[in-house]
């Protein structure tokens, strides 16, 4: 493309991908908004970050996987958050991270959440020697093994709504705008893009933006405009609780298996973040994905299975308030290495470029995605993920 023509970039999906690509697009070397527009075209009438980006646990670690990737994108998440001070704005932190293994506590009134008790006496006692000092928030005799994921530099956390939504807000900052509406089709003419066809959430009339370059990153729904992709949807609920504010919660992230009481296994993933939210998730299962993120249907006894296996062994947990109950949409690539997919996918059109399918790492590894498509279409170009190329996979 000529340096004089006018870039018109579209996005579609306001998700962690698409946020973050904007960031990166509106921070490129050559980026001018005289010479080139972001608009980042997202479904939901709520706004960006209200799918898996929103809903996900946070966790940005060294050892998290494709490793091409999370190469570029550890660097990129500490620079981003010493340059807009991430700490505060979107809960940067390094925190401890490892696998717990334990017995949950029978919870003697099963209910809503929030005002159990577990009985006593129930439970053996463990080896108290292997829970770590300082973690809090979980009963030392229920634990029987702790083992660390990382050295305590290896694993960092963000609160991934703040994250994603802070992204958006500073592309909009220098020049992209955010357009409500459905992409329905790319719009193209001889072999290029030429725009993008959506559906308006006013009058629910079909219109086309004009785009010089496309960036397809609306996650699960991605196959929805591009049918050849082949990435799946998976749902995954999760709840968050807010525990008395005299309490400190240790930063830990707890990837546990926990005997229950009542037998069988609980495998929830716990967070602790910085401004003192608890977040667990559990097990997904093969809902199928809604036309739109809004239409995302909640199970409210997967958050409750949840909620009680996570309080069978914390008693902070147990008597926090809970604020959210919530589900959401893991895109998921079945095939190869595994995804995510980047790239221009030129076999459809010149123009198009792929940014989707990051499976359980998107959070971690938007940075680095950003920063390829970026410079794919802005230039200067110098990282080569020949395994994350559409080829590979289309
Ligand atoms: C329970 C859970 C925990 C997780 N924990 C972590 C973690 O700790 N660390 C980590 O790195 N990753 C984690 N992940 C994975 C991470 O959440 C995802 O990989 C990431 O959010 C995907 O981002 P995305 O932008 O591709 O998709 P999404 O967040 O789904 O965003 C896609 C956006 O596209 C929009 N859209 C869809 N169709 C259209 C259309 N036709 N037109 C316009 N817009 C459209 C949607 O409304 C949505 O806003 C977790 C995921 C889950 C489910």
């Amino acid at each position: 493309m000529a340096q004089t023509q006018h870039r018109n970039i579209v996005v579609i999906g306001g998700g962690i991908i698409g946020c973050t690509s904007a960031y990166y697009l509106t921070r490129h070397r050559s980026y001018s908004p005289s010479t080139t527009s972001v608009t980042v075209l997202e479904a939901s009438t709520h706004g960006v970050a209200q799918g898996a980006s929103g809903k996900a646990g946070g966790l940005v670690a060294k050892w998290a996987y494709p490793s091409e990737l999370v190469d570029i994108s550890f660097p990129e998440h500490t620079r981003l958050a010493n340059e807009h001070n991430g700490k505060e704005r979107w809960g940067w932190r390094f925190a401890n991270c490892g696998n717990w293994e334990g017995r949950g506590e029978t919870l003697t009134h099963r209910g809503t959440g929030g005002s159990l008790d577990t009985s006593s006496g129930v439970v053996s006692p463990r080896d108290e020697s292997v829970h770590p000092d300082d973690l809090n928030w979980v009963k030392k005799h229920l634990t029987e093994s702790y083992s660390p994921m990382s050295a305590p530099d290896g694993t960092a956390q963000v609160h991934p709504y703040l994250f994603t939504t802070s992204m958006m807000d500073l592309a909009m900052e220098k020049g992209a705008t955010l357009l409500r509406g459905s992409a329905t089709a790319i719009e193209q003419e001889v072999g290029c893009v030429t725009g993008v066809r959506y559906s308006d959430p006013i009058d629910g009339s079909s219109k086309v933006t004009p785009a010089t370059h496309v960036v397809l990153s609306a996650g699960a729904w991605s196959p929805s405009i591009v049918a050849s992709l082949p990435i799946s949807a998976t749902r995954a609920h999760s709840v968050t609780v807010r525990p008395n504010p005299e309490v400190t919660i240790a930063p830990y992230v707890l990837f546990t298996e926990i005997a229950l009481p009542e037998g069988g296994v609980g495998t929830p993933e716990i967070y602790a973040r910085p401004d003192n939210e608890i977040y667990a998730c559990g097990l997904a299962d093969d809902s199928p994905l809604p036309t739109n993120v809004d239409g995302v249907e909640v199970d409210q006894t997967a958050c409750q299975s949840i909620w009680e296996q996570v309080a069978s062994i914390s008693t902070e947990f147990r008597e926090a308030t809970v604020e959210k109950r919530q589900a959401c949409f893991l895109p998921v690539v079945d095939v190869r290495g595994g995804g995510p997919i980047i790239g221009e996918v030129r076999s459809i059109a010149k123009g198009l470029y792929v940014a989707a399918g990051h499976t359980c790492w998107g959070i971690c590894n938007a940075p680095g995605t950003a920063k390829v498509i970026s410079e794919l279409i802005m230039g200067g170009r110098s990282i080569k993920m020949r395994n994350l190329e559409p080829s590979r996979y289309l």
